[in-house]
């Protein structure tokens, strides 16, 4: 047994008596939880020093059954979309689930949908379900660095957004390969076709179609984390106070918090009991910036009283801002861990308008650590290739220097410089150039088998992440402008809230720090 334990060193267990181990263990001291469950580090982070943690719910407290969930609002957003004059066949698209992942970007207006690097550039595309080759991929995007023009380009932030990018990937194939499904009038282009899908789901989301299904049978989409309740007990008894800031509203608020709640401890009457303050509709990330008051509901979601600037413990409100939220809780904003999965709407307007602490809820952890785990000695081996190929290319250009300087070097020069014969200086001159060529073309093999191996591992690694995209974290040997993000706007990062079971309410989260090219050199 081994924890890392409050000031990130590491405990080893193992060498205590079991008396102690089995105190240590109902004090909630318990083993490393395995990869998937840790919680990761970007900046470093002194739990001690928070006393108020706030919540998201959709995606972070609640986890969502992902496939059933997309099923679901393609189904909703489907039937409104026949309605505005698309095929009937949509209804008959067979669309790969895995198609879609976070971190994407949409190019509304040549219909593609691409996965960046960190400095915004596209590392691959799809028009439709179509790879582009790299030379079609350079041809359109090759000098741009992507995500500037607001009107052109939409971001998949959250999990939310997936079906939109299904589907519309689904309808540019028909625009392209079957036009005359449009009996009345000519297809959509391809950025009305965006506007129709975004439309569509924004009606689902409001009108009932896809919260109603949810809330007859809330098991079917939401996973119940039977450790959640005890995590948010383990923070309260440590002293934290805990709040809720949801976009969702009261009704689907109080569905889906008392699904994941009710009943996991008698010490909490209901699921109101565990936070302190409650912001539903809160509209974010318009929240952290506006300066809308709060309305007050009673708890059946009745609005009481009017309209104010500042929050009372233990009421729920509707609307509000993160200013007057923030000045009601008496607090420096720096102790204030904000939880959430949104990483524009939740982590990147927080932590720019607000101060607070943030920790990023990404579901998609469990299945990269999982994968890092399965393939970690493919992964070491492609670490080593790229190394060999940087070093093989070194070698490669050093060589063909050499070739250079010897083509330019006459044989006159040769007998001036080292005095010798016409016919030594030939014999060594083209001796020395054949040398040189021989060895680049050595060279030259050796690198083209270190880049075909290289791209039979990556292609497998790729295929294991997701067949589409690889690692939402990474991408081409470098991180994905999805994995910078994490990096630069989370504090902290994990896969699912209850991970914070696993460690000490008063736990010193420890970053690697990060490093600059120019420090390591010697
Ligand atoms: P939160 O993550 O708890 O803040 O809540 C997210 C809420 O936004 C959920 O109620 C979703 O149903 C809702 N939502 C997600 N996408 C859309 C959309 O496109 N239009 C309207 N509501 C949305
Ligand atoms: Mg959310």
């Amino acid at each position: 047994m081994r924890r890392r334990d409050t000031l990130g060193e590491h405990v080893s267990n193992a060498e205590l008596p079991s008396t102690i181990r089995k105190l240590l263990a109902e004090e909630g001291l318990e083993p490393d939880p395995p990869p998937e469950r840790r919680i990761f580090t970007n900046r470093d982070l002194n739990l001690d020093r928070i006393s108020l943690v706030g919540f998201d719910m959709d995606y972070t407290l609640a986890i969502y059954r992902q496939e059933e969930i997309e099923r679901l609002s393609l189904l909703a957003t489907i039937d409104k979309l026949i309605a505005r004059g698309y095929p009937e066949t949509l209804r008959d698209v067979d669309a790969d689930p895995r198609f879609a992942i976070r971190g994407l970007m949409v190019d509304k207006r040549l219909g593609n949908v691409m996965k960046m690097d960190r400095h915004g550039y596209v590392g691959r595309a799809y028009h439709g379900r179509r790879l582009l080759s790299s030379e079609e991929r350079k041809g359109i995007y090759r000098a741009q660095r992507l995500g500037q023009e607001k009107e052109r380009f939409a971001p998949v932030d959250t999990l939310f957004e997936l079906p939109e990018v299904t589907l519309f990937t689904e309808i540019v194939e028909l625009i392209d390969n079957h036009p005359e499904l449009w009996p009345s009038a000519s297809p959509p282009g391809y950025p009305e076709a965006w506007q129709d899908v975004r439309q569509c789901i924004d009606e689902s989301h409001r009108d009932g179609s896809i919260k109603d299904l949810i809330g007859q049978d809330p098991g079917r989409y939401i996973e119940r984390d039977p450790d959640l309740g005890d995590t948010l007990h383990k923070l309260r008894s440590a002293g934290k106070k805990l709040f809720l800031l949801t976009n969702s509203f009261f009704p689907y608020t109080d569905t889906v918090l008392r699904y994941l709640l009710s009943g996991s401890s008698p010490s909490y009457a209901d699921w109101t009991a565990y936070f302190d303050w409650m912001v539903v509709g809160s509209g974010k990330p318009g929240f952290f910036g506006d300066g809308r008051p709060f309305q007050e509901l009673d708890r059946k979601g009745a609005m009481v009283g009017s309209p104010r600037q500042e929050v009372q413990r233990g009421k729920i409100y509707q609307g509000g801002n993160q200013l007057a939220l923030q000045a009601s809780f008496g607090v420096h904003p720096d102790e204030v861990l904000y939880v959430g999965d949104h990483i524009y709407g939740d982590i990147v307007r927080s932590k720019k308008s607000s101060g607070w602490r943030t920790a990023l809820i990404v579901q998609e952890l469990h299945h990269e650590l999982a994968v890092r785990r399965a393939r970690e000695m493919t992964l070491e081996e492609i670490e080593g290739l790229y190394v060999l190929r940087a070093r093989i290319a070194a070698q490669v250009s050093g060589q063909r220097h050499l070739g250079r300087v010897l083509a330019r070097l006459t044989v006159q020069t040769l007998m001036d410089r080292a005095g010798l014969s016409r016919e030594r200086a030939e014999a060594q001159l083209e001796r020395s150039r054949a040398e040189v060529r021989r060895e680049v073309e050595r060279l030259r093999a050796y690198e083209e088998e270190t880049r075909q191996t290289l791209e039979r591992r990556s292609q497998e690694i790729d295929e294991a992440f997701n067949p589409y995209w690889g690692s939402s974290f990474a991408e081409r040997h470098d991180t994905s402008q999805f994995g910078s993000q994490v990096e630069y706007y989370a504090c902290i990062y994990t896969s699912r809230v209850s991970n914070l079971r696993y460690v000490s309410p008063s736990k010193y989260f420890i970053s690697p720090h990060g490093w600059m090219p120019h420090w390591r050199a010697r």
